[in-house]
């Protein structure tokens, strides 16, 4: 099983795609966990990613398909996976129909969390408390700058898949274990 996850900063994506690795033995690859390793271990996307990152910007589209072109390569990627993060923007979402395409593979569902916006402030702060502020991004001047980006930029992704019939959305503002079972109930038709 191949999935996208798309939704907002602080729509529970990671949180879902962890359950979803549980329950059907997949990976998830996420892009944002990626880069912080990258910004950890100092490489040069590392260093050229943190600045982008530390504003909530995006980083540009050519250094993420590369990543991700390398990722769905490796061997624990051949039984599925889930892409939580990316893509972000409409050329990421053509670059990769075009990477699964020369692979023989395809997406088999994109799932949409949405969310209202006034809750994602009081979900990402509560973030920012929990994690005693590991994530350098999840402050609340970061946080509406990610938003922004997510409407500009990332909002037309779903647009893109609509279009293509392989979205569902799903409603992300109840409990986790509600989310999961929207979630459960959307593969099981697709
Ligand atoms: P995330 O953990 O998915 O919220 O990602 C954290 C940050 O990493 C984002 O705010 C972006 O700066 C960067 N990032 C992660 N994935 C992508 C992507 N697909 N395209 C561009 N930037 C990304």
């Amino acid at each position: 099983m191949r999935l996208v996850l798309l939704g907002p900063p602080g729509a529970g994506k990671g949180t879902q795609a962890e359950r979803l690795v549980r329950e059907h033995g997949i990976v998830q690859l996420s892009t944002g966990d990626m880069l912080r390793a990258a910004v950890a271990a100092g490489t040069e996307v590392g260093r050229r990613a943190k600045t982008v990152m530390d504003r909530g910007d995006l980083v540009p589209d050519d250094v993420m398909i590369d990543i991700i072109a390398e990722r769905i390569d490796r061997p624990d990627a051949a039984r599925g996976f889930i892409l939580d993060g990316f893509p972000r923007t409409v050329p990421q979402a053509e670059a990769l129909d075009r990477l699964l395409a020369t692979r023989g593979i395809a997406l088999d569902r994109v799932i949409e969390i949405t969310v209202d916006e006034g809750m994602l402030k009081d979900r990402i702060e509560n973030r920012a408390r929990q994690t005693g502020g590991a994530r350098a991004d999840d402050t609340v001047a970061t946080l509406h700058n990610r938003i922004a980006v997510y409407r500009k930029q990332t909002a037309p992704v779903a647009d893109y898949y609509r279009g293509r019939g392989t979205l569902s959305a799903v409603d992300g503002m109840g409990s986790i274990e509600t989310v999961s079972a929207a979630i459960a109930k959307v593969l099981k038709r697709a």
